[in-house]
């Protein structure tokens, strides 16, 4: 008699596996963690399916012989039913291995070897070292064995390094890395590990000064905002609102009250926001309300804090949990409130596998658990608000600031005049005449501003005025970007980087030029401009060590720094009340990007940016800087009104058919030659329209990105009004082709087509 288990393995693409419980092993439970052969590895997965232990029934072995499970490692079972039926949605719908999204929903290194005690204190990682930056660029990697040279290129996108475990993973053994070590070109750390995400005072003390529960006395709209809301989730059914309030409207509020609703209704709240290590607000707000009843979960936290406080939710310590994407996979029993702040925010999709969207994440969760969402948001994502007037969603508006505060005054500068009328003497500055101005006065009254350039970096390429070339990447078809300051020119794509070159690479002539801006510039040439404030710069390379973001936003906040120069990091629900001037170096650096989103982006992030003025007693003004001022996007971001926007955006996607007219799969094929990829992209697109479904096939093409960490790169568009049975052909054409499907990417709802 022989008990038969299915398993899903966090093995990319892999469906779930049988194995045979051994005579004499306690039959797993459904979502408990096993040690299990696969090829010549050992790894851990998750227990999907296995029969009752109490039933005798006499499972009929498959004509296969299965291999035998060698270890259960929780008696009880590790992740709720709730949460595996959730993974398994999303392997589903995004079409990956049940293994993946389960790996999704567990803290880190659940399922890795290491994850058989919860004994994550100490993880060995590989990063490349600049030699070994420098031997693949100049080319001397060549002299090193064809293993050496792969475990080289493996590690060029993760400027943190790649875990031990992780590289073995991929095929780079122990003797290959310590050979690497040996020529100097990797090194090997130690992550730290701290357990208690607390201490450090990052996300605030447990008991604040003023006692738990205080808040702001409600608005006549917030009032009638959580009246709706409330209302809603009284209802106890699944429902979706969208809470639609401008900057400054006090949504935080609003979210706050409803989840004192729910969970005094004997139900549990989960709240996801895009980027908790730089919005804090949120997370202080509900500690302040439900003290040490609530958990945090995102990635800044350390290995070991994340594992501590999910197993504080999974032992249902925890009445609200507040994270990031991967939250929407808590282990949260009872759930009646799920909200979603920022929903517009692309920091909800995942962009490796699998590649989920936590906004629909959510709304699967709450349909299954009978729950209600708040997608709340000043500029809801087209989806959003396009489900809202079909009356699918309940919109409930939010129109006003707090106290009537005014929204900020958006004055947009056409840079070709100004650039014009400057003309030899300044008519290189990013910083035009009007911004310079303003950025004066504001700091001579004792205010503070913000600086917008969404471009890090000091300059956008290097160019040889000889040959006129630019320095690309030699893993990627992108140009090298100048970061001055660490004398280096960086891949943003692979993060692949070299020191900065005095000749060119081409032609050798010596004398090479920068093209364009990037926020390391701005904040040289506000710091010339206004020499007595203090000028900080936040943006991913500032914030790259731990915490680092966290303090700059701190002491922007206490008013040690004056000036704050940014990417979008620093437009992100910051509440910042001193803040009255906020400059917009070039609107159109999004609107250049090749995708039908360009114009929904560019709108979200002025909007957001110039929101982020006024929000204290004196009222904001907004400055933006641009060369196309007459698009629509910057239009309507500068009059701060959505529907106009919405109304004219929504045009062009009905006309174009695209999302949210139509949902849409984008399929990259990789391959080693920009031919074999094009080849092996067409036979798929060949196989997808034999299938005569309802949807269209568009491509195959070349990708924006034509080549990406080495692998050239094609492009297939799936569009279609139903979801279902484009997924099921996709997938049917992948698994009768699984040498195809090894290379091809599969995004669904895609947010970035590049
Ligand atoms: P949003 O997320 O809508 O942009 P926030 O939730 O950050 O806005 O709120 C904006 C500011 O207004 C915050 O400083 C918040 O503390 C304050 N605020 C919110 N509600 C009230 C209220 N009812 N009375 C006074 N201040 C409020
Ligand atoms: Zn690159």
């Amino acid at each position: 008699m022989a008990v038969v288990v299915t398993v899903a393995v966090p093995v990319p693409a892999l469906q779930a596996l049988s194995y045979r419980v051994p005579d004499g092993m306690a039959v797993p439970p459904v979502g408990g963690r096993v040690r299990v052969p696969l090829g010549r590895r050992v790894v851990t997965g998750c227990v999907l399916d296995a029969p009752d232990a109490d039933s005798d029934s006499d499972t009929p072995l498959p004509p296969v012989e299965l291999k035998d499970l060698l270890e259960s490692l929780d008696p009880e079972p590790y992740l709720p039913r709730e949460v595996i039926d959730l993974a398994l949605w999303v392997a589903e719908y995004y079409a990956c291995g049940p293994g993946e999204s389960l790996a999704a929903a567990m803290p880190p290194a659940a399922l890795t070897a290491s994850g058989r005690d919860g004994g994550f204190r100490k993880e060995r990682v590989v990063r490349l070292t600049s030699a070994g930056h420098d031997a693949l660029l100049a080319g001397t990697a060549g002299r090193l064995g064809p293993r050496q040279r792969a475990a080289l290129q493996r590690l060029t996108g993760f400027p943190d390094g790649l875990g031990t475990a992780r590289l073995k993973d991929d095929g780079v053994s122990a003797s290959t890395v310590a050979r690497l070590r040996e020529r100097g070109l990797v090194a090997l750390d130690a992550r730290r590990v701290d357990r208690d995400p607390f201490a450090s005072g990052e996300l605030g003390s447990l008991e604040p000064p003023g006692g738990l529960g205080v808040g702001h006395e409600p608005t006549g709209e917030q009032q009638a905002a959580l009246a709706a809301l409330g209302a809603l989730a009284r209802e106890r059914v699944f429902r979706v609102a969208l809470l639609h309030g401008v900057t400054g409207s006090g949504k935080t509020e609003v979210y706050l009250r409803l989840a004192r609703e729910v969970v005094t209704a004997g139900r549990r709240v989960l709240v996801l926001v895009p980027e908790i290590a730089l919005t804090p607000a949120v997370t202080q707000t509900f500690r302040k309300a439900f003290g040490d009843r609530v958990a945090i979960q995102h990635s800044a936290l350390s290995a070991g804090e994340r594992h501590d406080q999910w197993h504080r939710i999974r032992r249902g310590e925890v009445d609200v949990v507040v994270g990031t994407r991967s939250a929407v996979f808590a282990p949260l029993d009872g759930v009646g409130l799920l909200v979603v702040d920022e929903e517009h925010d692309t920091s909800y999709k995942q962009e490796e596998s699998p590649r989920y969207h936590a906004r629909s994440v959510a709304i699967v969760r709450a349909q299954r658990a009978g729950a209600l969402v708040v997608l709340g948001s000043a500029t809801p994502s087209l989806e959003t608000f396009h489900h809202a007037r079909r009356g699918r969603y309940r919109h409930v508006a939010l129109t006003e600031r707090v106290h009537r505060r005014p929204l900020p005054a958006v004055q947009v500068v056409d840079m070709r005049s100004e650039m014009a009328s400057e003309a030899g003497e300044a008519g290189e500055a990013a910083i035009g005449r009007s911004l310079a101005g303003a950025l004066e006065e504001t700091l001579a009254r004792g205010e503070q501003a913000l600086i917008l350039l969404n471009r890090r970096g000091f300059a956008a390429a290097v160019l040889c005025r000889q040959c006129g070339r630019t320095f690309e990447c030699p893993n990627c078809s992108v140009s090298l970007t100048l970061h001055r300051r660490a004398g280096r020119v960086r891949c943003h794509y692979c993060n692949y980087s070299v020191a900065r070159p005095s000749t060119c690479a081409h032609c050798a002539g010596p004398y090479l030029e920068t093209v364009g801006f990037g926020t390391e510039r701005v904040e040289a040439e506000v710091a010339e401009l206004v020499p007595d404030a203090t000028v900080a710069r936040l943006d991913r390379d500032a914030a790259r060590r731990r915490g680092a973001g966290q303090s700059l936003l701190a002491r922007f906040r206490a008013g040690e720094i004056d000036v704050l120069v940014g990417t979008q990091m620093i437009a992100k629900g910051h509440d910042f009340p001193n803040v009255t001037l906020v400059g917009v170096v070039s609107a159109d650096v999004g609107l250049q990007v090749a995708d039908f989103r360009a114009a929904e982006h560019t709108f979200q992030l002025l909007t957001q940016v110039a929101g982020r003025a006024g929000r204290g007693e004196r009222p904001g003004t907004a400055i933006v800087q641009s060369f196309h001022p007459e698009h629509y996007s910057v239009v309507h971001a500068c009059s701060q009104e959505y529907v106009p926007f919405f109304d004219e955006e929504m045009r062009y996607r009905t006309a174009l058919r695209y999302p949210p007219v139509v949902s849409m799969v984008n399929a990259i094929v990789r391959g080693r030659s920009p031919e074999g990829a094009m080849r092996d992209a067409a036979r798929m697109a060949a196989m997808l329209r034999a299938a005569r479904s309802t949807f269209e096939v568009l491509g195959p093409a070349v990708a924006p990105i034509s080549r990406l960490r080495g692998q050239h790169r094609a492009q297939i568009f799936l569009k279609g009004v139903n979801r279902r049975t484009m997924h099921t052909v996709l997938r049917s054409t992948l698994d009768s082709n699984p040498d195809l499907g090894r290379r091809v990417t599969i995004d669904v709802d895609p947010i970035s087509l590049l």
